[in-house]
C-alpha cells in the first residue's frame, strides 16, 4: 500500500469513444509528459489544458494530438503531481500510448491507487474515497446525490460532534482515574450516563438510515411470479416501458430470467420477470415452479399475478403458497377483459387484498408501484436527508452505538471507570474507521479492491 513511483492508467472505460483519458501521478509526471509531447522545457501552466503533438519518443513518430493537463502537487487529486492526457477513444492508440509509459519508468495503477493515493495524501479521507466508488457505481440520480454528499464530507462532518462529545466524556473519566481514590458522585455518574445514552441515540439513528440508504443503493429485488399466461411478462414490460432505468445490467442475471433495471422515485427496482427468456414453450413449463421458488427466495418482494378473467386454478394456489413465505403482493390482472371477476379469487386470497390491474391498458399500475414502495414510504425523503449507503459504516456505526450502550450499562452497575472507558475507545476506534484515520491496513486493501483501475 506504499504509494512510491509514477502510476499510469486509463481512467476513462474501454472500448473506442470520443475521447479516453489516459492519467499519471507521481513524481515523474512531468518528465514522462515531456518524453511523449519531444520538448524538455514543456512547463504547462497547472490546471490548463494545452493542444500537443505527442510522439512515440523512439521513433519520433506522431501519436495524437491531445489535451494535456497538469496539475502541480500538492493541487491535484492525488496530492502528487498529476498529468491527464485527453486523446482520441482508441484503444489501440491509448494502449500504445500507456505501454511507451510504462517502458519509460510509470507502472500500471492498481485499481484504486489513485484515490489511494488521495487518501494517504490527506486530499480525502476514507469515507469521501468510497464516495468517489458509489458515485461513479450509482445507478439512479438519487444516488447520486447521496454519493456526492459524502464525497462532501458529510459523513465526517456528521461524525465529528459524536467525538468530539465522546471525548468530552472520556477526559473527565481518565483523569477521575488518576486522581480520584473514590467512586465518582451519584450526580455526576447520572449525568454521564445520560450523556452516553443520548450519544448511542444519535448513532444509532444515523445507523437506521441505512434501511434507506441500501434500498438507494443496492435496490429493491422485486420478483413477478405467476403461472404461465397470467400476464407477467406483459407487467413487465408495462413497468418497464414508463420506468426503466439507463442502466440495465443487472449483477447476478440468470439466464432463464429477465431481469430490468427501473427507476420508481430514485430506487432501483431489480425486477425479475420469472417467464423468463422464451427457449422453448416446454422448457418454460418444466421450469416454472422450480423458477418461482428460486426467485421468492432471492426477492425482497413478491408480485404474485394472477389472471382476474379466469378462474383460479391450482397452480395459482402453488405460487401464492410459495410466496406466503416472504413479503408479497397480489395484482390482478386482465381488469380489461368482460370475464374479470375478482370475486372468484376470495377464497385463494385468503384474505390479501389483491391490486387490481390490466398490463394491456394500464390502469391499476401506478397503485401497482406505490404497493411495491410502500414499506419504504418514507423513500422521498431520501431526497432531502442525508443517509447511510455504506454497509460498512452501517456495521461500524452499530459497533460504535454498541460500545456507548455497555459502557453506559457498566457505569450505571458502578463498575470501575476503566471498564466503562474501555467501550469509550472501542467507540472512537469504530467512528475512525469510518473516516479512515484508525482503518486497519487489510481493511483499506479490501476497500481499494473493490475500485476499478483508473480510478
Ligand atoms: P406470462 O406467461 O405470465 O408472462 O403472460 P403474458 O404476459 O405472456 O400474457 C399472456 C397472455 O395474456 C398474452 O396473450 C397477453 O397479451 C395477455 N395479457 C396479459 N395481460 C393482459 C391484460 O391486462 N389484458 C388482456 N386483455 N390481456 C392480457
Amino acid at each position: 500500500m506504499q504509494a512510491t513511483g509514477t502510476i499510469v492508467a486509463l481512467s476513462t472505460p474501454p472500448g473506442r469513444s470520443g475521447i479516453g483519458v489516459i492519467r499519471l501521478s507521481g513524481a515523474d509526471s512531468l518528465p514522462l509528459t515531456r518524453l511523449l509531447v519531444r520538448d524538455e522545457q514543456f512547463s504547462p501552466e497547472p490546471n490548463r489544458a494545452t493542444l500537443k503533438t505527442l510522439h512515440d519518443p523512439e521513433s519520433g513518430e506522431i501519436l495524437d494530438r491531445s489535451l494535456v493537463t497538469f496539475f502541480k502537487t500538492p493541487h491535484s487529486f492525488t496530492g502528487e503531481d498529476v498529468t491527464e492526457l485527453s486523446c482520441h477513444g482508441s484503444p489501440t492508440l491509448l494502449l500504445h500510448v500507456i505501454d511507451i509509459l510504462l517502458r519509460h519508468g510509470a507502472r500500471a495503477a492498481d485499481p484504486g491507487e489513485f484515490t489511494l493515493r488521495a487518501l494517504s495524501n490527506g486530499r480525502l479521507n476514507l469515507s469521501q474515497a468510497e464516495a468517489v466508488r458509489d458515485l461513479i457505481d450509482a445507478r439512479t440520480y438519487a444516488a447520486v446525490r447521496q454519493a456526492a454528499r459524502q464525497l462532501g464530507g458529510e459523513m465526517s462532518a456528521r461524525l465529528q460532534p459524536i467525538k468530539s462529545s465522546l471525548l468530552e466524556i472520556i477526559v473527565p473519566l481518565e483523569s477521575s482515574l488518576e486522581f480520584v481514590e473514590d467512586d465518582l458522585p451519584e450526580d455526576v455518574t447520572r449525568d454521564v450516563a445520560n450523556k452516553l445514552s443520548l450519544l448511542a441515540h444519535r448513532l444509532e439513528d444515523l445507523a437506521g438510515t441505512f434501511r434507506a440508504g441500501r434500498l438507494l443503493k443496492e435496490g429493491l429485488k422485486v420478483a413477478l411470479v405467476g403461472r404461465p399466461n397470467a400476464g407477467k411478462s406483459s407487467i413487465f414490460n408495462a413497468l418497464l416501458s414508463s420506468d426503466r432505468a439507463i442502466v440495465t445490467d443487472v449483477p447476478g442475471t440468470t439466464r432463464d430470467t429477465l431481469n430490468e433495471v427501473l427507476n420508481i422515485s430514485g430506487v432501483p427496482v431489480l425486477l425479475t420477470d420469472t417467464a423468463g427468456v422464451r427457449v422453448s414453450a416446454d422448457k418454460l413449463e418444466q421450469l416454472g415452479i422450480e423458477r418461482t421458488r428460486r426467485a421468492i427466495t432471492d426477492a425482497d418482494v413478491v408480485v404474485v399475478i394472477l389472471d382476474g378473467s379466469q378462474p383460479p386454478t391450482t397452480e395459482d394456489r402453488e405460487v401464492l403458497a410459495h410466496a406466503r413465505e416472504g413479503r408479497y403482493l397480489i395484482a390482478l390482472n386482465k381488469s380489461d377483459l368482460p370475464a374479470f371477476s375478482p370475486d372468484r379469487f376470495q377464497e385463494v386470497l385468503d384474505g390479501a387484498r389483491p391490486v387490481t390491474v390490466s398490463a394491456l391498458s394500464g390502469a391499476g399500475l401506478d397503485t401497482l408501484r406505490a404497493a411495491i414502495m410502500e414499506p419504504f414510504a418514507s423513500y422521498e425523503s431520501f431526497e432531502a436527508s442525508f443517509v447511510v449507503t455504506n454497509a460498512r459504516h452501517f456495521d461500524l456505526l452499530r459497533r460504535a452505538a454498541d460500545s456507548v450502550r455497555s459502557s453506559e450499562a457498566l457505569l450505571i452497575e458502578q463498575a470501575s471507570e476503566e471498564i466503562v472507558l474501555v467501550g469509550l475507545y472501542d467507540a472512537l476506534r469504530y467512528l475512525g474507521e469510518i473516516t479512515g484515520e484508525t482503518t486497519p491496513e487489510d481493511v483499506l486493501t479490501q476497500i481499494f479492491s473493490t475500485f476499478c483501475i483508473g480510478k
